[in-house]
């Protein structure tokens, strides 16, 4: 008997025969006596579709109406699931984030949760009842009254579960999505990628960071901090799936455990920018200033002493809105701003890195034998990310894979 949060994503809740099938497999667990709470996604492809709607109507929406919309989606799929639980027996209780509540901040578009209120789901479950959780959604407490719907940034149903996990104190948080875990790259990308039975928060949150979407970043965060035991399981198949746990619960530790990519990339080159004191500040704070996040940044030396290329990449969505932004400083006395989207973010993951040396060599000896050019490096001390162009994704992940001797031996 255990106290267990699942989550089921968007495929594992794509159309009815799905839904059925999720709602089988909880009653399962509440006949052996387990607590159940579920968090559910909306149907494959849904969210897309409302963030679409919403770009029709207005292509630089109001966040608070985009929110309406797009949290829609999860409010079809609670009531369908706690629809087929009571058909099968099991009594069971739709729940939107504003009725629990899960309160929010009002960043609307990509808010983070402040609380649960667990109290009332708690005696539920304790009398057997199974609530099904909307994720993605929260309610912004800055307006409790009011109560404005708030999304917590996409792929947010992952954070819904395991700061849902955190609240109930529950055993774990099982994470049910479409493949049996989490692997050493996509496996869409890497044929030859292995499933991990084992990784650690640390690695985990740079994975998520750095691309691998199989988990929302903000979810491996939160699950460190509250010490949730997450799991990334395939909903179709009865297969073990990817522990999340400490490091100390890793008995063979590889120099690298992983490759990511990011296509969300764009840089974005200040040609000529006054090489001074204070430039750095002049030019970051405004878009800081905007909630624009900066990730790369290289500046190149002087060659007159006067004025020097400063380079920085950001997500391609916040790419006008920078160029907007820097546009309106001519003070800054740069000479012009150039814009790249065609570019893609590949990393290699591993808290081996620490001890060990040349894992940077290895990473540029393989772009290099690929004849792929490296644009931008940075590092820290579990990852090392290049920009290359975008072109060269799928060959540069492959490549890496393979040099880090993660690919999995060939079958038969
Ligand atoms: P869900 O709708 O269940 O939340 P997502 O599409 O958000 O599912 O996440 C699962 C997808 O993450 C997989 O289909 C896979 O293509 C992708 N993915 C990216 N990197 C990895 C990785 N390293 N391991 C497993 N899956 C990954
Ligand atoms: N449905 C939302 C999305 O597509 C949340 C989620 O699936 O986690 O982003
Ligand atoms: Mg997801």
């Amino acid at each position: 008997m255990a106290r267990i949060v699942q989550k089921y994503g968007g495929t594992s809740v794509a159309d009815i025969a799905r839904i059925k099938a999720v709602a089988a497999k909880v009653a399962r667990h509440v006949a052996a006596g387990d607590e159940m709470a579920v968090i559910v996604s909306a149907m494959a492809g849904t969210t897309n579709q409302l963030v679409d709607y919403c770009r029709q109507v207005s292509p630089v929406h109001d966040l608070r109406e985009y929110d309406t919309v797009v949290a829609a989606g999860e409010q079809v799929t609670s009531g369908l699931l706690a629809m087929a639980l009571q058909e099968l027996g099991v009594p069971a209780r739709s729940w939107m984030g504003w009725q629990i509540p899960v309160t929010t901040d009002a960043v609307h578009g990509n808010a983070r949760i402040l609380g649960i209120d667990s109290d009332e789901l708690l005696e539920r479950m304790a009398n057997g009842e199974v609530p099904v959780v909307a994720g993605f959604q929260g309610v912004a407490a800055a307006q409790a009254r009011a109560g404005r719907i708030a999304t917590l940034g996409r792929g947010g149903s992952d954070t819904s579960a395991v700061a849902l996990a955190a609240a109930l104190k529950a055993d774990r948080c099982d994470i049910y999505t479409d493949v049996d875990g989490v692997y050493t790259a996509d496996p869409r990308i890497v044929r030859r990628a292995r499933k991990l039975s084992r990784i650690t928060y640390e690695e985990m949150l740079e994975m998520a960071s750095l691309g691998a979407k199989v988990l929302q970043t903000r979810s491996v965060e939160l699950a460190m901090k509250h010490r949730v035991r997450l799991q990334v399981l395939s909903s179709f198949e009865d297969l073990p799936g990817t522990l999340v746990v400490d490091e100390d619960e890793i008995v063979e530790q590889e120099v690298v455990s992983g490759v990511t990519y990011s296509r969300d990339e764009a840089k974005l080159t200040l040609v000529r920018v006054p090489d001074r004191p204070g430039i750095a500040a002049a030019i970051f704070g405004p878009l800081a200033d905007a909630g624009i996040n900066v990730d790369m940044i290289v500046q190149n030396v002087s060659e007159d002493g006067r004025s020097t290329d400063v380079t920085f990449t950001l997500s391609k969505a916040e790419l006008p809105r920078a160029v907007q932004v820097l546009k309106g400083r001519d003070d800054l006395g740069f000479e012009r701003a150039v814009p790249d989207e065609n570019v893609v973010k590949v990393s290699v993951i591993g808290m081996g890195m620490r001890s060990h040396a040349g894992v940077a060599k290895r990473m540029f000896q393989s772009l290099a034998d690929n004849n792929i050019n490296i644009q931008v490096i940075s590092t820290s001390e579990i990852k090392i990310s290049v920009l290359i162009a975008e072109q060269y994704t799928e060959l540069a992940v492959r490549a890496l894979h393979t040099a880090y001797g993660l690919d999995a031996p060939i079958a038969g």
